[in-house]
């Protein structure tokens, strides 16, 4: 049979690559194959079901709505046509050691609110965000948006001369420090810093774009839960051509000449003209590539800084619970200690900061009537063995700790409770170290100096994903498989 039409495969069907494989269906001369070695679409952002309870198994924070509505944009679709998106107000609430604060979602509000916590900040923060919009504005639109394969690309008006404004060299602890001395403020600013796997002395000032995208551009939530996003993709691929062969591991890459001619799968061998490889990137590069076409070596990889990788709790409560909100930030322990344990000690923490997510409560659709979804999400170092006991140890002193907080007995209402930690990281995404969001964003980790989404020998190999340039999180994976698609279009 001869092939009229290009064949591309995508290899993973996370966000990045669900974006690269829309974007290579643009171009009608590429027919377009994603394969996945699990069994569902979704990657990290996957979800399952347990009597009629809907968890979503990674992310939960909906931010940047315009990132995903933009690329729908882009391929003539509107995103608001495949789900509702509600906007959270409170946008969150943290439980401090003695009260707790809601986060208002108008930026005037919260700053009201943030006044109670220190004297004068509001006016501090009013000017942290408008420099940290423009970070946003370039960040997102300029910065990200080149495949950074080398310095070179940013040697450019646009660039250069935002350059200097994007605080590439200071760190944000730093620079929010400047005007926060209240304990609960410094940490309610520095909280979405914990999104980018570094600590917020060694990240850049450049992420205060983190704090536009929750005290200006709000956090968001689209009914049915967060695998909405990802259905979206999923049908927008469908409906552009691409074919999906799910339950389909790459175990090889064929290559010869410095092009790649085919993949063998757990299946069979594939044919094909071009490659993007959104699993993560250092398994694919050492375990699936022919040894002369590897690029990076064990000592590479393992002087990479990775992001922390997570405990997380999946459970189904037979009651509705009281004083919680849809997000619940538990901050109530020492900051520092626990910092300590994931990036110094490689050790469970003693007393931990965790994340309980409820979306039952926005989001009727995600339980029964009258029982709660709850996810329960703990940062832990990548660095170290599974304990289980460690994990039964955290995982009571955690409901111990939402019962004393919200003033009501959780623990025999637990009717299904399923663990996932970084041997389950491993084992389902074949995770450098079990990582759970990638690399860590520090400086020297970031847009050139991290793994180049162009294949360095291989001509038509590309990578994308949260291991490769911009990072980690659904909007800069998205943008990263947008990248790859972008330069596999133009090479193959
Ligand atoms: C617990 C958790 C919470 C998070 N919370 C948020 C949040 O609230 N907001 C946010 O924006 N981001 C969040 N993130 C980050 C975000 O989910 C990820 O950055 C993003 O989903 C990564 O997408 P990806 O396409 O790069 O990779 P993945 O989603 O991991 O997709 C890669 C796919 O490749 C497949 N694969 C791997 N190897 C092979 C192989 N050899 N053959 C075939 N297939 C293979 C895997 O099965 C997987 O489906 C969270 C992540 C986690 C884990």
């Amino acid at each position: 049979m001869t092939r009229t039409k290009k064949h591309i495969i995508v290899v993973g069907a996370g966000i990045s690559g669900l974006t690269a494989a829309i974007e290579l269906s643009s171009n009608p001369e590429l027919e377009v194959t994603v394969i996945d070695k699990n069994g569902e679409i979704g990657g990290r952002a996957r979800s399952f079901e347990w009597n009629g309870f809907h968890y979503d198994m990674g992310p939960s924070w909906y931010w940047m709505p315009e990132i995903f509505e933009r690329f729908f944009k882009e391929h003539g679709e509107d995103l608001s046509k495949y789900f509702e998106l509600l906007r959270l107000d409170p946008s969150y609430r943290v439980f401090f050691k003695q009260d707790r604060f809601d986060k208002p979602d108008d930026f005037e509000e919260a700053l009201l609110k943030f006044e109670s916590l220190q004297k004068g900040s509001s006016e501090f923060i009013r000017r942290f965000i408008r420099d940290a919009e423009f970070k946003y504005n370039a960040g997102m639109n300029t910065y990200v948006r080149t495949p950074a394969d080398s310095m070179v690309e940013y040697f450019n008006f646009e660039v250069l001369s935002s350059f200097f404004k994007m605080d590439m060299f200071k760190s944000i602890d730093k620079e929010i420090r400047k005007g926060i001395q209240d304990e609960k403020l410094l940490q309610l600013l520095l909280f979405p810093i914990l999104f980018l796997g570094a600590k917020p002395t060694e990240t850049p000032a450049l992420y205060s774009l983190m704090n536009y995208a929750d005290l200006v551009l709000g956090t968001h939530y689209p009914k049915g839960g967060m695998i909405q996003l990802m259905n979206a993709f999923y049908q927008l691929a469908l409906k552009k051509g691409v074919r999906f062969e799910l339950n389909t591991e790459l175990k090889r890459i064929l290559a010869k000449d410095n092009n790649v001619y085919a993949i063998q799968t757990s299946k069979s061998e594939l044919p094909c003209d071009g490659l993007i490889a959104t699993g993560d990137y250092q398994h694919i590069d050492t375990h699936c590539l022919p040894q002369q076409y590897k690029q990076y070596d064990e000592q590479y990889w393992n002087s990479r800084k990775l992001a922390p990788s997570c405990l997380l709790f999946y459970l189904a409560i037979d009651k509705k619970l009281q004083g919680l909100l849809h997000h619940n930030l538990f901050f109530d322990t020492d900051f520092d200690a626990h910092s300590q344990s994931i990036y110094n000690l490689h050790t469970y923490p003693e007393q931990a900061l965790f994340y309980v997510c409820v979306p039952s409560i926005t989001d009727p659709s995600v339980a029964p009537m009258g029982k709660e979804n709850v996810f329960i999400l703990v940062p832990l170092s990548v660095e170290m063995s599974v304990d289980e006991a460690q994990e039964r140890r955290l995982f009571e002193q955690i409901i111990h700790r939402i019962e004393a907080k919200t003033n009501q007995s959780i623990q025999e209402h637990i009717l299904f409770k399923r663990s996932y930690n970084k041997d389950h990281f491993i084992e389902d995404y074949y995770s450098y170290k079990g990582n759970a969001y990638g690399l860590s964003n520090v400086i020297s980790q970031t847009a050139f100096l991290k793994p180049k989404i162009k294949h360095k020998k291989l001509k038509n190999m590309f990578f994308a994903g949260q291991l490769s340039h911009p990072g980690p999180g659904l909007p800069p994976s998205l943008i990263s498989g947008q990248l790859a698609a972008q330069l596999c279009k133009q090479k193959c």
